[in-house]
């Protein structure tokens, strides 16, 4: 029996066989996204690590703080946009990724990945897409707009709908025009306005009322908190949208990132090897999250 759920993807950076060894990048830009959230763009130091590094959308990689340890961090970019640089946006919330933050342009990071499954932006080709995302769950979604919007034809309605605490957390706000031009239908919300903000507010599971879906035509590709990703489930199933089209990227405390520690282990799954990304299909019985 084989218990990968998503087709594996292979390891693209050419040290497949070193997947233990992490490869040293170069810090080559540095963007502050918001408080506390901070864009690295990163370039491995060895030329033909470089050359052959591939990744699809939803992917991770184990970023190596030289003193501090390791990380699980998404790719928040594609290779396409970013011109083969490997791009994080990471949240500054503890040990390794508040290190991240004291980075500096041209320091020398270490990187082992790409790891686990990703969006399957093929097999939602024909149908609508709804991406729900909140907080740093954008970032690994960001990939995937990319490329739904540099193959938009290929794909029918697409709705964005993404959530921030506060207006100032909200992530890659110079980029929404440029999605919205693309036909991406963005709805954003936020947990608390301010004093400039005339937008939403909620939390958000609870705008999906907002939307008509046509349940066996709309694919649901969603990460953030947990407890948002349980309530954008309960909305997708109370719409009827079939379980095999709802797509979730998991987070768990991950080591190896090659399903060999068991630390991210889930029912008979690791999440770093047959997902992060999963069909809520594979996964709903050790979810909790009960059908309607
Ligand atoms: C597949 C995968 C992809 C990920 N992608 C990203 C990404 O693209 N960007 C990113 O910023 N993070 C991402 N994460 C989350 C990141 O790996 C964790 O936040 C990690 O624990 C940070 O390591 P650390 O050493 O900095 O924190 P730790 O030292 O492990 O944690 C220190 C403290 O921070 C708290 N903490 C840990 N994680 C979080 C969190 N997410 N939110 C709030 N408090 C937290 C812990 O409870 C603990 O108290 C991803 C995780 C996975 C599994």
């Amino acid at each position: 029996m084989t218990l990968t759920v998503l087709p594996a993807v292979e390891h693209g950076a050419g040290y497949a066989d070193k997947l233990l060894m992490p490869a040293w990048a170069e810090v080559v830009k540095i963007i502050p996204e918001a408080e506390g959230v901070t864009t690295f763009h990163l370039r491995l130091t060895d030329p033909d690590i470089q050359a052959r590094y591939r990744f699809q959308p939803g992917q991770f990689n184990m970023l190596y703080i030289p003193g501090y340890g390791e990380a699980a961090v998404s790719m928040s970019s594609d290779l396409e946009t970013s011109g083969g640089l490997v791009v994080h946006t990471i949240r500054h919330v503890g040990n390794v990724t508040k290190a991240a933050g004291r980075l500096r342009v041209g320091d020398a990071v270490g990187l082992r990945g790409p790891f686990g499954t990703a969006w399957p932006l093929q097999a939602v080709e024909g149908l609508d897409i709804l991406i729900a995302c909140g907080g740093i769950g954008l970032p690994p979604l960001r990939g995937a707009v990319y490329h739904i919007i540099r193959e938009r034809e290929k794909y029918g309605k697409v709705t964005l709908l993404y959530g921030a605490r506060t207006p100032k957390d909200l992530l890659y706000p110079a980029e929404y025009e440029a999605w919205k031009a693309a036909d991406i239908d963005l709805q954003v919300t936020v947990d608390r306005g301010d004093e400039n903000w005339t937008g939403r507010v909620g939390v958000v599971p609870m705008w999906f009322y907002h939307f008509r879906v046509d349940p066996h035509r709309t694919a649901v590709l969603t990460c953030g908190p947990e407890v948002m990703i349980r309530f954008v489930i309960y909305e997708a199933l109370a719409r009827r949208i079939p379980t095999d089209h709802i797509y979730v990227s998991l987070e768990r405390n991950m080591k190896c990132g090659q399903g060999a520690c068991g630390h991210c282990q889930m029912g008979p799954y690791f999440v770093c090897k047959d997902g992060p990304v999963f069909p809520f299909s594979a996964i709903e019985g050790f979810f909790n999250v009960e059908e309607y």
